[in-house]
């Protein structure tokens, strides 16, 4: 941890740059899930509190350094004054930032039109970063989510003011640290999802940190077809059993154990409801042409429980079956309660991420348990991938 956090930084009578990710989902004009932007909120809180002026950067959609109304921040600003309990102003270009911010009386909070109008934003333009920085005194990135990215607004000012981590993107850092740089072993994690395709970099980098590497869903499949079981119509990537060998070895090589499902909820039809068998899984499984692995078994579930019970750290990344279709979401819910059940009971560090991740632990019951729980997607894969995120390099990370 080489980063500063707010508690480090004097910002009395100072203007704060504060950059964040306020990319919610919006419908008919409203924010339909303000998640987001609920928790940017400590960060102001503790910039006013400490005499500080927020000025909020933030992106919104594709605009592609083009002012595309239709991406207007305007949008947030009532679920940020909400979230917020104080006005916030939309300022709605550079000249107009560069009036407001230099009145020195300690007006409302301002938040700048979405930052990706301007193309110096994604091409991480010097000059652009500048006129940027000059609007402010102090640079505060509280978003993790976009560190992934090294644009002017998320690593550009990292360069040019004093810099500090905001509250959610300490957060995130410290859990992540936590579970993968720090972590209190034995280590393991539970990877499952559709691809093995697009989780290599992800299965390459844990398999070398880790003890224990719980493999589920559809790239379970992947693994069982390259030790020669047929899988029938599974899901699977037969051009990457040799990927799938690579990575066991690789394993092998480095102490970590690869769990793989010793059973499945096999069905002929992938919809909600489909009748099942449960069928044993190892290398000398056939299925016939038209069944398919949709979940890991009782018997995979019971071992994995077994494996969660000798851990004290848990990282988890996708679900174990096809969870949106019941009952193909058994494996997923019981293993997630579980793994929140011993979480509760101080057993069990857990911290989790990846988009479809977040929806299967909400259904599960399990989100509020776990210890931490990433709604960063592309910047959390990125981090378990072992890649230096410039947003957090540049803070000194
Ligand atoms: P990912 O985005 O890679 O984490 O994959 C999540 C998706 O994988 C979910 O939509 C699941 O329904 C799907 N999935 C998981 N296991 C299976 C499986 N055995 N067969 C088909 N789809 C699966």
């Amino acid at each position: 941890m080489g980063w500063k956090s707010l508690d480090d930084m004097e910002l009395a009578g100072k203007r704060v740059l504060v950059r964040i990710d306020i990319n919610v989902p919006v419908e008919n004009g409203l924010v339909t899930d303000a998640t987001r932007i609920e928790r940017i909120a400590p960060t102001v809180a503790d910039i006013l509190a400490k005499g500080g002026r927020p000025i909020l950067l933030a992106h919104f959609g594709r605009p592609k350094g083009k002012v595309v109304l239709d991406l207007s921040l305007r949008v947030c600003l009532p679920a940020l004054e909400k979230a917020f309990g104080q006005s916030v102003s939309l300022v709605e270009t550079l000249e107009g930032a560069e009036a407001r911010t230099s009145e020195d009386e300690n007006a409302s909070i301002l938040l700048l039109e979405n930052i990706r109008f301007y193309p110096g934003e994604e091409a991480n333009d010097p000059e652009f970063a500048a006129r940027i920085a000059a609007l402010g005194d102090v640079y505060c990135n509280d978003a993790f989510s976009a560190a992934h990215r090294a644009h002017a607004s998320t690593e550009g000012l990292a360069q040019l003011l004093p810099s500090c981590a905001g509250r959610l993107m300490q957060a995130e850092l410290s859990a992540l640290e936590t579970a993968l740089s720090t972590p209190t072993r034995p280590v393991g994690a539970v990877v499952g999802g559709a691809k093995v395709s697009t989780k290599l970099d992800l299965l390459a980098n844990l398999v070398g940190k880790l003890d224990v590497l719980v493999i589920g869903g559809g790239m379970a499949n992947t693994f069982l077809g390259a030790m020669g079981a047929d899988l029938g119509a599974s899901l699977q990537e037969p051009d990457l059993h040799d990927t799938a060998r690579d990575i066991m070895i690789k394993a092998e090589t480095a102490g970590c154990r690869i769990i793989l499902p010793v059973d499945g909820r096999v069905a002929r039809e992938f919809k909600a409801g489909a009748a099942y068998d449960m069928v044993t899984l190892d290398q000398n499984t056939v299925l016939a042409a038209d069944q398919m692995v949709l979940d890991a078994g009782d018997a995979a579930v019971d071992v994995i429980l077994d494996e969660f019970k000798t851990l004290k750290t848990l990282i988890w990344n996708g679900p174990l079956g096809a969870f949106e279709i019941e009952p193909f979401d058994i494996a997923t819910m019981k293993a997630a309660k579980a793994a929140a059940h011993a979480t509760r009971a101080g057993a069990l560090v857990t911290v989790a991420g990846g988009g479809d991740t977040v929806a299967a632990l909400n259904l599960a019951g399990a989100a509020d348990d776990f210890t931490y729980i990433s709604t960063a997607g592309g910047a959390f894969l990125e981090w378990m991938e072992g890649k230096t995120l410039p947003g957090v390099a540049a803070l000194g990370g």
